[in-house]
């Protein structure tokens, strides 16, 4: 049950935890996955996005190790502390305040939501952004959602989750071989992000796919938007798109080709938004087709 104490924020058990917290969950206070804590630096301008992102790729490397679970620590923490856009800043918190009735008794997230999964992922799944009371409820991608629940059982029957469920941040889902990201990292209204914020987001997903660069070799874009992202940050990157600008479908393919590097196969998948799901324009068996495709090509077939 929720604890209101005078002016105080209201408090909410973590549902694997239990320990409390006031939504949107401040920083450092232990919610599960949390990296940021109060000294993170805040990104409030793009140009602050920029810098954050990059210094990210940069971050001190912990002794005999390569370094990228301390700069992904640092990337996700810097995610987590963005506020550069103002009109999702509001609406990602209104929402963890004012939550859905089912959620009621739950802390909200309310914050940026990082990338999720296998830090050493061949498979990088590129996603539009957080669902209003899914990932940012959770914190988690895809997590407390019809979509999740949809696509972590299609990546538990195709071998790259260790479970069907995905529940909460903390529940010890893991994945193996797949990484999950998005374009925008903060839920949108109408998951609709505007094109400034669409563009103040992405440095944020190319610093991603910077540290993932040793170990992708498959895009898989979830719907047109996540697409078009991969597309763009392959670019930022360096890569070499094919032109045309390939269109996005249900199982289309093109190959990014790499500056000194094995070539990365861009996949598209229609989004398993209830939309796509329920009306049987994605089936499972066309998710289990192309993660198939996508396990191949990770494989170098
Ligand atoms: S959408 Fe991206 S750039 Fe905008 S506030 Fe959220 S994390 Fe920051």
């Amino acid at each position: 049950m929720s604890e209101e104490r005078g002016d105080e924020p209201a408090l909410a058990p973590h549902p694997i935890t239990g320990a409390l917290f006031p939504s949107p969950v401040p920083p450092g206070t232990g919610w599960p996955g949390d990296t940021a804590d109060a000294q993170t630096p805040v990104a409030a301008t793009a140009a602050q996005v920029r810098r954050r992102a990059r210094e990210a790729l940069t971050a001190p490397a912990e002794p005999a190790a390569d370094g990228l679970d301390a700069r992904f620590d640092a990337l996700d923490a810097g995610i987590g502390m963005c506020r550069a856009c103002p009109r999702l800043v509001r609406w990602r918190e209104e929402v963890a305040v004012t939550k859905r009735r089912a959620f009621a008794d739950e802390p909200y997230w309310g914050r940026p939501v990082p990338g999720f999964g296998d830090r050493r992922a061949p498979i990088v799944i590129v996603g539009l952004a957080p669902a209003a009371h899914g990932a940012n409820r959770t914190g988690r991608m895809f997590t407390g959602d019809r979509s999740g629940d949809w696509l972590f059982a299609a990546l538990h029957r195709a071998g790259l989750a260790d479970r069907a469920e995905s529940a909460a941040a903390g529940d010890g889902l893991t994945l193996t071989g797949a990484r999950i990201v998005s374009a925008v990292r903060c839920a949108p209204p109408a998951n609709k992000p505007t094109v400034a914020e669409r563009d103040r987001c992405a440095p944020w997903l190319h610093a991603e796919l910077d540290l993932l660069a040793g170990h992708v070799r498959v895009l898989l874009a979830l719907g047109g938007f996540g697409w078009d992202a991969a597309l763009r940050a392959a670019t930022g990157a360096g890569w070499t798109v094919p032109r045309p600008k390939p269109r996005f479908g249900h199982g289309a393919r093109a190959v990014l080709t790499r500056p000194g590097a094995d070539p990365v196969t861009l996949l598209g998948c229609f989004h398993p938004s209830q939309q796509n799901t329920f009306t049987g324009r994605l089936t499972a068996e066309m998710m289990d087709q192309v993660l198939a495709a996508a396990r191949r090509a990770a494989a170098g077939d």
